[in-house]
């Protein structure tokens, strides 16, 4: 489903991605770990063309992300075309990023209404089985201030999963929650892996990464350090910056 090669990019003279090489299976659950600024997040924005990248590829379900290949010969994609490509990934940001002037329901609805113009009846029945999907029947008409902070994270995952990604793309979901409240966010993402949903999660949940994930990856200074099973990497990590950071969190 993806497939990073030689990736890199730089902010100015600060290299923060140094080639990076990543394959995700469809179906795959695949976990980021790594210390603040290593460039966990960046990947994450390069893999959707929120950030362009310097050098290197990375393929989507099988298509060249912001490119297109003609006659052997690469071309950049239209504004248009972008927008088409990046529909088939979704993205759950730490903070839910909800339209506060919104309810649930609406905030589902409007991709859906706006960018895949579909008819309104239509949308708002997949908009509220995607709520459903996430716990949140009953919820619908509830404005984000009135929703708790778990709950607001759940409408942003059915709010992405309501434009039907192949590839869910969660950058840190949990960490701007209470303690109380994580578990039910990651419930959800735990169901969504059991239906084949192709997964790549930054997370300093371990316990989660363990459980979910096919495979994890330690990043540390813009490059992948170790990847390996979750078990193996937060269990027996062979390299010595992945003990140093799994003693430091633990
Ligand atoms: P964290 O765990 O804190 O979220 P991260 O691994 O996600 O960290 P990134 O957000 O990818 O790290 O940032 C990697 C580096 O790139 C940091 O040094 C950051 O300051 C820098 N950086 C990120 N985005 C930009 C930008 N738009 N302009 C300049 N520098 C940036
Ligand atoms: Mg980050």
């Amino acid at each position: 489903m993806v497939l990073a090669q030689g990736v890199r990019k730089s902010f100015g003279a600060h290299e923060v991605l140094k080639g990076i090489d990543l394959e995700v299976g469809n179906g795959q659950v695949m976990c980021f770990l790594g210390p603040s600024g290593s460039g966990k997040s960046t990947f994450l924005r390069c893999m959707n063309r929120l950030e362009t990248i310097d050098a290197g590829r990375i393929r989507v379900g099988g298509e060249l992300v912001g490119y297109k290949e003609k006659n052997g010969r690469l071309h950049h994609l239209t504004e248009a075309e972008q927008a088409r490509q990046r529909r088939d990934i979704g993205m759950v940001f730490q903070r839910f990023n909800l339209f506060a002037h919104m309810s649930a329901l609406e905030n589902v609805m409007e991709a859906p209404l706006r960018v895949l113009k579909r008819p309104k009846a239509e949308v708002r029945e997949r908009a509220q089985a995607a709520l459903e999907r996430v716990g949140l029947t009953g919820h619908e008409r509830k404005y984000p201030a009135q929703l708790s902070g778990g709950q607001q994270q759940r409408v942003a995952i059915a709010r992405a999963l309501a434009m039907e990604p192949k590839l869910m793309l969660f950058d840190e979901p949990t960490s701007a929650l209470d303690p109380e409240l994580v578990g039910e966010v990651l419930d959800v993402m735990r169901g969504l892996a059991s239906t084949g949903m192709t997964m790549i999660v930054v997370t300093h949940e371990m316990e989660f990464a363990k459980d979910v994930g096919d495979e994890l990856v330690f990043m540390d200074g813009g490059l992948i350090v170790e990847r390996g099973t979750p078990r193996e990497v937060l269990e027996n990590p062979r390299h010595e910056r992945t003990q140093r950071f799994l003693r430091a969190t633990s």
